[in-house]
């Protein structure tokens, strides 16, 4: 293949997938960002439409669409508990045929196609920190489930369209991300305190704070994503990308009051349903196939998120569901 491809992202035009369209456009690649918007704008890629290899779509990937091209990143989902679970039934649809249209699309132009999976999969796990290995302890039918489910059912389409098809594809599930351009509304835990703390607001703890997330940077995420999609054809996945460091909630909200110099206080908040207790990524595999550990400290890379969340006018976001 020549070494300029027609690139595909679906959820192109959010939080992740607006650095990977900028990260594959400076690379010289023909890209199309694919989004229906509903929780990004199209602001995240405005400063990517002057480039004659960007090409901007508005469309809902739950309906089939035809396209010619040789590699897709497929993110199209939401991401955020609050977001997914605003209309569960379509984050559901979202997952499933959106994989279902992307893998076709992919089997029909023989592309190849990466799923941006979810340590979501693991549920709740019993086992720490988590290895591809593990099945996961997912509750199938609570709040999160759409999610969790959804992107399980994802994975098991792209392994069946491999095995019956021969589609190339790769899986990595993805821990907790964060950085800028994140939507200021999405009440996903780094975007909440940092919006608080700006504000002087109270900073939400959900329970009493002790349970842990692992934090990577988005652009160490973004390059683990890039590499994945170029390692050989036989080599699949499922891979866990994510920063291994893990802190409790009250460690990230001591922090971010820190470096944000805020007045803000903690305050208590009961904590969501099969909100899961632990997560840390075990990162063996990534080193192995992918030469690949994350290199931002937690502090580094709030840092730069805090910059960018003082710049930007709230008045300018429309938050997309109620829910946050
Ligand atoms: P995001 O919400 O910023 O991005 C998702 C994008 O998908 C948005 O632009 C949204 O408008 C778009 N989208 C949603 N439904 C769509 C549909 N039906 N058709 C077309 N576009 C649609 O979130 P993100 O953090 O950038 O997440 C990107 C992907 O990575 C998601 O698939 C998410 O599940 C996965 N992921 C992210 C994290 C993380 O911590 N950021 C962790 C695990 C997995
Ligand atoms: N959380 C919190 N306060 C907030 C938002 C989130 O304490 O204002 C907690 C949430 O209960 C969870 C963790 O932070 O334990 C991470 O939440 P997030 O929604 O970012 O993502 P999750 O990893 O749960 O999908």
């Amino acid at each position: 293949m020549s070494s300029i491809q027609r690139v595909l992202v679906t959820g192109g035009a959010g939080f992740l997938g607006s650095h990977l369209c900028e990260r594959l456009v400076d690379a010289g690649h023909d890209v199309i960002c694919l989004d229906n918007f509903f929780t990004s704008q199209k602001t995240n890629v405005a400063h990517l439409l002057k480039h004659p290899n960007f090409e901007l779509i508005r469309h809902d990937i739950t309906s089939p669409i035809w396209l010619e091209v040789d590699r897709i990143y497929n993110l199209a989902c939401p991401a955020a508990p609050g977001h997914y679970q605003y209309n569960p039934i379509k984050t559901l649809k979202t997952s499933v045929l959106g994989a279902i249209n992307v893998l076709g699309m992919a089997k029909r132009c023989r592309a190849r196609v990466l799923q941006a999976s979810t340590s979501e999969v693991y549920g709740d796990p019993e086992v720490h920190p988590q290895t591809e290995a593990y099945r996961g302890s997912v509750n199938p039918i609570g709040p999160r489930a759409c999610y969790d489910e959804g992107k399980r059912a994802a994975e098991t389409l792209f392994m069946d369209y491999r095995r019956m098809n021969g589609v190339e594809v790769k899986l990595v599930r993805i821990f907790n991300t964060y950085g800028p351009r994140m939507h200021p509304f999405d009440g996903r835990v780094v975007s909440n305190f940092i919006r608080q703390a700006l504000a002087g607001e109270d900073i939400t703890l959900f329970g009493d704070g002790a349970q842990t997330r692992s934090f990577c940077y988005r652009d160490d995420l973004v390059e683990a994503m890039l590499r994945m999609m170029e390692t050989p054809a036989d080599f699949v996945g499922p891979m866990n990308i994510g920063n291994p460091v893990e802190f409790s909630i009250r460690e990230l909200a001591e922090l971010v009051i820190e470096l944000t110099g805020s007045a803000s206080q903690l305050v208590l908040r009961p904590l969501p349903e099969d909100d899961p207790t632990r997560r840390r990524p075990d990162i063996s595999l990534a080193k192995k196939h992918i030469d690949w550990t994350p290199n931002t400290h937690l502090r580094e890379g709030l840092l730069a998120t805090i910059e960018w969340f003082r710049g930007i006018d709230l008045s300018h976001y429309r938050a997309p569901t109620p829910n946050f």
